[in-house]
């Protein structure tokens, strides 16, 4: 038997209980059937249906807010090293259940088993990393002054809406999920519609591992309706959101309402700027990984490569070659480097920006064409031959597609660089230090790699500015988001306090 053949034989067994009985919502350690009814989520491997889902919406986000509330207390005031060991449990959980994670993700989502085994393993660092902040979290400062010993504290803000999208959904959601746990905050969990299977494996991991019922609620359904009606629930008192920049305006909007205090990590059009003097082949691996793996669905993906014009045409020759060299396949195949996109929905989209390069006069340089009718494959693809205005380098297209723009000088670079509605990431490519610090002080992203891909670690702040995004996570900020800073002050003495009404 083949590894393919293997692993298919496995998601079999694992998705056989949802074929039968569908996924429910999960409130208060029960599961619940849709007040809507079901929806269907769909394989995009081969557009066969995987499961019944089950649809929720207000009334079911009414019902799972308040059983968030109601587990708030509890949770909040459970000693931190035992709210650690819990953390730490779900993480043993995810890893036992690693490969399991990892096939479900992979025939939900389209995304190659080769990137998906890590991700659900991330989705355990994630829970051990914040596992071991819990003790520390609530820890404050003494601000001392002439007359006061004032402190602060830090607690949980309360019960909070996790809103994830379809890309790496596992991964996203534990990224979320477990800061908000470590606080004490309890969640109400509204996972993609296009990827609900492994938000499901989430909750009962979490749930084995002694969450108490409450604490993690999972609602399935459609933005419009449990999205909408979690970011307007007066007993929601925050909503960590991840998605299209679009979406992140309505989450705003929608919370305002209930003073709803939002996070919103959002969408990408990120450049990477290769100088001459670059180690060039190292940036070359670089910019492939950065925009092909993961099938180009993520929000820090290299989707803008930006070429000093003396070593453009070497390093493009090189980079067709690459591109399509790129293996597209069964994403269960370990061999597999590009899956299919994630829905009909976003193949079309997709699929649109070639006749938009071509319209705006770009050349489609390798690619640019669907794979087979089964499933909702494309090639990788390169466009060459763009300039920075075309929609091509302005638009989030979300998938194995890369524009190629050459520049002149560190000032043109620098300028195109920022030319766009995102600030993400920025990789930049350079031997020459002065320049990078230079370039990195002026380019507009919330995180930026110096000859480098982007490499994740825990304690550093993740997150954009202008159209991709508000606020931070990662190490303490994400605290700073699940928990509302106190201030306590006590005299030390009898200072004066000004009499009124005192003859
Ligand atoms: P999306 O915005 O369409 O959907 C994300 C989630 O929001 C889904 O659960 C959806 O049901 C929900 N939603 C939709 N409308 C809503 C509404 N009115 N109210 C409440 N919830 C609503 O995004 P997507 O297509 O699923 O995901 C892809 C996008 O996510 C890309 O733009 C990508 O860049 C972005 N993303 C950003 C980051 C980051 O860290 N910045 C990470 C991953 C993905």
């Amino acid at each position: 038997m083949s590894v393919l053949e293997d692993n298919i034989a496995k998601l079999d067994g694992y998705l056989a209980r949802f074929r039968e009985g569908g996924i429910s919502n999960r409130i208060a350690g029960k599961d619940c059937a849709g007040s809507q009814g079901l929806f269907q989520t769909i394989s995009p491997v081969d557009k066969s249906v995987i499961c019944d889902v089950a649809h929720g919406a207000a009334d079911d986000i009414d019902t799972a807010a308040h059983a968030a509330h109601d587990a708030f207390g509890e949770w909040r005031d459970l000693p931190a090293t035992e709210r650690r060991k819990i953390l730490i449990r779900i993480a043993e959980g995810i890893e036992a259940r690693a490969e399991e994670i990892a096939l479900c993700e992979c025939w939900d989502t389209g995304q190659a088993y080769k990137f998906m085994s890590k991700a659900a393993l991330r989705g355990a660092e994630n829970f051990r990393y914040f596992a071991d902040q819990v003790v520390q979290a609530r820890d404050g400062q003494h601000l001392k002054s002439p007359t006061l010993m004032n402190i602060t504290t830090r607690v949980p803000i309360g019960p909070v809406g996790v809103i994830t999208p379809w890309n790496t959904p596992f991964m996203l959601s534990t990224w979320k999920i477990a800061p908000a746990l470590a606080a004490g905050c309890t969640v109400v969990h509204k996972p993609a519609e296009a990827s609900p299977v492994t938000a499901r494996l989430l909750v009962e991991i979490a749930e084995e591992a002694g969450l108490p019922p409450g604490v993690l609620n999972t609602v399935n359904g459609f933005g419009e309706g449990a999205g909408k009606a979690l970011c307007e629930h007066p007993k929601i008192k925050a909503i960590a959101f991840v998605g299209e920049s679009r979406t992140g305006s309505l989450i705003t909007k929608q919370g305002a309402d209930t003073l709803k205090r939002n996070h919103l990590e959002l969408g990408g059009k990120n450049p990477v700027i290769v100088f001459d003097d670059a180690d060039l082949d190292r940036a070359l691996d670089a910019a492939i990984f950065m925009i092909y793996s993961i099938n180009g669905e993520r929000c820090t993906s290299s989707s803008r490569l930006l070429i000093q014009d003396t070593i453009r045409d070497a390093f493009e020759a090189k980079l067709i070659e690459r591109v399509q060299n790129i293996k597209v396949g069964h994403p269960l195949d370990p061999k597999t480097e590009v899956g299919p996109l994630v829905t009909e929905e976003h193949f079309n989209k997709v699929t649109r920006y070639f006749d938009i390069a071509r319209q705006d006069g770009a050349t489609i340089a390798a690619g640019g064409e669907v794979v087979g009718d089964e499933g909702y494959f494309v090639r990788p693809t390169l466009f060459t031959q763009a300039t920075n205005d075309m929609r091509i380098a302005q638009e989030e297209i979300f998938g194995p597609v890369l524009t190629s723009i050459p520049f002149a000088t560190e000032q043109e670079a620098l300028e195109m660089a920022n030319d766009t509605a995102y600030g993400l990431t920025g990789y930049v490519w350079t031997n020459d230090l002065t320049r990078a610090l230079r370039f990195t002080d002026k380019l507009e992203a919330g995180m930026i790699w110096v000859n480098s891909e982007n490499v994740r670690h825990l304690p550093t702040p993740f997150g954009g500015v202008k159209a991709s995004g508000i606020g931070r996570d990662g190490g303490d900020w994400s605290f700073e988001f699940y928990m509302e800073q106190k201030h306590i002050g006590f005299a030390t003495g009898q200072h004066k306090i000004t009499k009124l009404g005192a003859l």
